[in-house]
């Protein structure tokens, strides 16, 4: 059967100790970008296809989600609160995943900066079932959290399992350790070379802190750049260190054999200049970069996350030439088309402090690159 996955396989007792829920679709593709790798002067340069992580939607929540999720009905919970920002694709994942093993989902979240794809989430996460806050500032959130908590337990007799935004617990993030670990099959398949690079987009850090983790204790020398995505007072070194040694306590808790690496984490360097001036506004290298592995690869990322990601990398590989290096740039946005299951809902029906990103305009690089 397919489902065992590779770190269950090296490590057994974690098979035993961790509950998931086989969610998505692995492994996921590597692929060669042999188009647009030598365009920038980078002759192996590879994708890792986390869009395809899931049949119904893809993106780097699905390995988080497996654990969350899995752990929440295996604690006998009924219902699960997390938290975002409106556009958020944690919060839509963790609405249609949910739907799918038959729990509640209620995701309290935040505003931010308009663009097509708020929308469009928001109106799949409606679709899906989820029960949506809108909330002001972190104190509103706050107050709104407890109040569900407590009628949630009065109502179904236990607390919500909350899940943090992203899904980056030491749970969720075990999702990712895999994700290395799976990486290192695809190497040894002869899929691709092992990289020395490899950059992923961070924003709550768990998939650079579980790639981190996976890849020391898998024994693979790739170097992890995560480019910070989130306000600097959200991600950074220290941060990520923490939550990459917090993870591993957590493995080793549930897995005495699972080694103990206290040097993973510690030689990090973020990807620094590409957050932009706000989180989810889109920048122009961002954009530019985005537009051109759509149109040389047909592969579709979003002005957030993976296209800030992609614009570190191509920079990079420009500045210093890295024309004998492997690359691997992992995809974390989904590209499965959920789109089908929004057309009947009319934003009307959502809380009303949502409606101002259906009434007002998106910001404008989102609608000059929009295709
Ligand atoms: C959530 C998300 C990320 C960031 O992942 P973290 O684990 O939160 O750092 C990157 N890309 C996309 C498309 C995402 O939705």
């Amino acid at each position: 059967m397919k489902d065992t996955i590779p770190l269950f396989s090296g490590y057994p007792r974690l098979a035993g100790n961790l509950s998931r829920a086989a969610l998505g679709t692995f492994p996921t593709p590597v692929e060669k970008l042999t188009r647009f790798g030598p365009e920038i002067g980078l002759e192996e340069l590879y994708i890792k296809r986390d869009d395809q992580s899931g049949e119904e939607y893809g993106g780097n929540k699905v390995r988080k989600l497996e654990f969350l999720l899995g752990h929440a009905l295996a604690s006998g919970r009924k219902s699960v609160l997390t938290f975002g920002f409106a556009g958020s694709n944690h919060a839509l994942a963790t609405a249609l995943y949910s739907r799918q093993l038959g729990l509640r989902c209620v995701s309290l979240l935040l505003p931010q900066p308009n663009a097509l794809y708020v929308r469009k989430n928001l109106l799949l996460s409606y679709g899906a079932g989820a029960e949506l806050h809108f909330c002001r500032n972190m104190p509103d959130l706050l107050m709104k959290a407890f109040s569900i908590l407590f009628l949630k337990r009065l109502g179904e007799g236990c607390t919500p399992l909350v899940i943090p935004p992203g899904g980056s617990s030491s749970r969720g993030i075990t999702g990712f350790v895999n994700a290395a670990f799976e990486l290192r099959e695809q190497i040894r398949a002869g899929k691709i070379p092992e990289p020395s690079r490899v950059y992923v987009a961070m924003g709550t850090m768990g998939t650079a802190a579980g790639l981190v983790l996976g890849f020391a204790a898998a024994g693979l020398r790739s170097r992890v750049i995560p480019v910070r995505v989130v306000d600097e007072k959200y991600a950074d070194s220290k941060k990520l260190l923490h939550l990459v040694q917090k993870t591993n306590t957590f493995l080793v808790r549930h897995d005495p054999s699972f080694p103990r690496i206290p040097e993973a984490g510690k030689d990090v360097v973020i990807s620094q200049g590409y957050f932009g001036r706000k989180y989810a506004l889109f920048t122009g290298e961002g954009m530019v970069a985005l537009s051109r592995l759509r149109e040389q690869e047909r592969i579709i990322l979003e002005g957030t996350y993976t296209a800030k990601a992609l614009a570190a990398l191509v920079d990079d590989v420009q500045a210093e030439p890295a024309k004998n290096e492997v690359v691997l740039f992992w995809n974390t946005y989904n590209s499965r088309d959920a789109s089908g299951k929004t057309a009947v809902e009319d934003y009307r029906r959502l809380p009303r402090g949502f409606h101002r990103y259906f009434e007002e305009e998106v910001q404008p690089l989102d609608r000059l690159y929009s295709s």
